[in-house]
């Protein structure tokens, strides 16, 4: 694997590759590598002939300066887990490198309701940091496949949206969530939680599959309730949101028809940690 640290070495090694037709696979990452983010090389190594992986812990993207100041990192064990992965590139620039002008917010990008629902209405200004950076990194990587990790589900349709907004020609690919044996969605933040909050939160993914189990066409009320009683009742100490949405626009519905296609949503606090998570319902999954 080769580290590039800055754009100029990276573009000058890709640029003469991709003019030979070499396909190129992309993994954009905050880092803390576990088995979620291998599951996304793991996809572009098969797919790809040229895997690029960037470890950037973005500073526009978190509305918490806290959140940004205790992000985990762990960047000898990354780049072992990245050679292991069969990974060829690993970009690691530094704030200035991605942001020479700054960091404030030169351009504004037209989400539509992405920006404002669920994570948007929780974490304001939060997906114009995930565009400002996706945007610079893509411009300068020009893959031709991307791969997300349906963890981030809200986070993958802004991301497609910014990419046709844009009018670029690259394939996005996502990728299934990974878990813990115990259900638990596979979370850089998880290395912050005590080993009993990290017991504790198992009930997000139950929750989830209440609802998958529970689905019925008609009111949806009763079911999210429960479900929001079983987070409470494991020791969470805050519900953000947890709904029921249709999995094509993320529109949150209090009535389902038994035929669209729709998908739970949580995000929940722990022990001061903000985890999120979602999972299909219905109609095809019971
Ligand atoms: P992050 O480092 O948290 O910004 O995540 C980088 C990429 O890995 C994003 O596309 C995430 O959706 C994806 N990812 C994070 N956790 C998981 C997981 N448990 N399973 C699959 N993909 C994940």
């Amino acid at each position: 694997m080769i580290l590039f640290k800055t754009q100029a070495d990276l573009s000058h090694y890709l640029s003469p590759l991709l003019a030979m037709g070499r396909s190129t696979g992309f993994v954009p990452t905050m880092g803390a590598l576990h088995q979620g983010h291998l599951s996304l090389i793991a996809e572009s190594v098969a797919r790809t002939e040229i895997t690029v992986c960037s470890i950037f812990v973005n500073p526009t993207q978190f509305n918490d300066p806290a959140d940004f100041e205790k992000y985990p990192s762990t960047i000898e064990h990354d780049i072992r887990l990245l050679v292991e992965a069969g990974c060829h590139i690993l970009f690691l620039p530094s704030v200035s490198e991605i942001y020479p002008n700054g960091t404030g917010r030169e351009k504004k990008f037209n989400l539509g309701t992405l920006d404002s629902m669920l994570e948007g209405s929780h974490r304001p200004g939060h997906f114009q940091g995930v565009c400002q950076v996706v945007y610079r990194l893509l411009e300068i990587v020009k893959p031709g496949f991307l791969f997300l990790g349906r963890k981030d589900l809200q986070q993958c349709m802004v991301i497609q949206r910014l990419i046709n907004i844009s009018g670029w020609d690259i394939h996005t690919v996502l990728v299934p969530i990974v878990r813990e044996p115990g259900g638990l969605a596979m979370s850089s933040r998880n290395s912050r939680l005590s080993v009993q909050h990290k017991q504790q939160a198992v009930a997000i993914s139950r929750a989830l599959m209440y609802l998958q189990r529970s689905i019925e066409p008609g009111s949806l009320d009763k079911i999210i309730k429960t479900a929001e009683m079983m987070i409470l009742a494991a020791g969470f100490d805050k519900i953000d949101y947890i709904v029921i949405a249709s999995s094509e626009t993320l529109e949150i519905l209090t009535e389902w028809n038994g035929q669209t296609s729709v998908t739970g949503l949580v995000a929940a606090f722990i022990g001061g940690i903000r985890l999120i998570d979602n999972m299909p319902l219905g109609p095809h999954e019971k």
